[in-house]
């Protein structure tokens, strides 16, 4: 199977399952006047996180990378009205742009946008004492993977589920030598999960519009 067929597979089941409004459309096309063009989750991965949030009770997300605000939309439609997300991005031009799509969603409400290197926005919200997260969505710089991963366990209740966007790479992966920092930055990761005794884990390898990726799931058990 080609790139070709992969596309074309995502396309039937986004038209037959998925529906993507107005506002998710526009999310979706704003990342053109982003850092990263074309950057977002596909629209069949966002209504996953969303099932996720869903599936796990989460009221209260923690996002890490915000772009165009295009997953944020999904997570912040799945906790509802009197739920929160807290999502934290680099980039002025990206947050301004995120606003705008959470505006127009009707969730801007619910969403916090954190400007700024998401470590100190994350670490911010740790000496703030910020109310426990029950669902994260880790999907920034991948060699900051560890250093999201250590913060999330501080601003998490045990039963939390975290994803990891992007661990798979093409395949890349598996090569311990790799000179990619983003591929370290995930080994680097999966080593911490394999060694904490209170994380439970699994990856799921995705084809499709993005190409050949995956997803880390992982749920905290205390
Ligand atoms: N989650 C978004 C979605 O699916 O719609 C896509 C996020 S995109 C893959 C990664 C984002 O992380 C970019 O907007 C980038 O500016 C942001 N980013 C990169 N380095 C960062 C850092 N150190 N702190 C916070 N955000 C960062």
């Amino acid at each position: 199977a080609s790139d070709e067929n992969w596309r074309e597979v995502d396309a039937y089941f986004e038209a037959s399952l998925i529906t993507e409004d107005d506002a998710l459309a526009a999310a979706r096309a704003s990342s053109a006047h982003t850092t990263m063009p074309s950057a977002d989750v596909t629209a069949n991965q966002g209504k996953l996180l969303a099932m996720l949030c869903q599936l796990a009770g989460a009221t209260r997300v923690l996002e890490f990378g915000t772009l165009a605000g295009y997953s944020t939309v999904w997570l912040a439609r799945a906790v509802g009205p009197g739920g929160h997300v807290t999502t934290l991005e680099l980039e002025e031009q990206n947050a301004k742009v995120a606003r705008q799509n959470l505006e127009r969603a009707g969730v801007a409400d619910r969403v916090d946008i954190l400007v700024g290197s998401a470590a100190e926005s994350a670490q911010r919200l740790i000496d703030t004492g910020a109310d426990p997260y029950d669902f994260v969505f880790i999907d920034a710089d991948k060699p900051s993977n560890p250093a999201y991963l250590r913060a999330s366990l501080e601003l998490t209740r045990p039963g939390a589920v975290l994803v990891i966007d992007n661990v798979v790479r093409q395949g890349a992966i598996t090569d311990p030598n790799s000179p990619d920092k983003r591929v370290q930055g995930v080994r680097a990761v999966v080593a911490d999960i394999a060694n904490n005794p209170h994380l439970d884990a699994t990856t799921l390898q995705t084809v499709g519009a993005k190409g050949w990726d995956g997803f880390t799931l992982i749920r905290r058990t205390n």
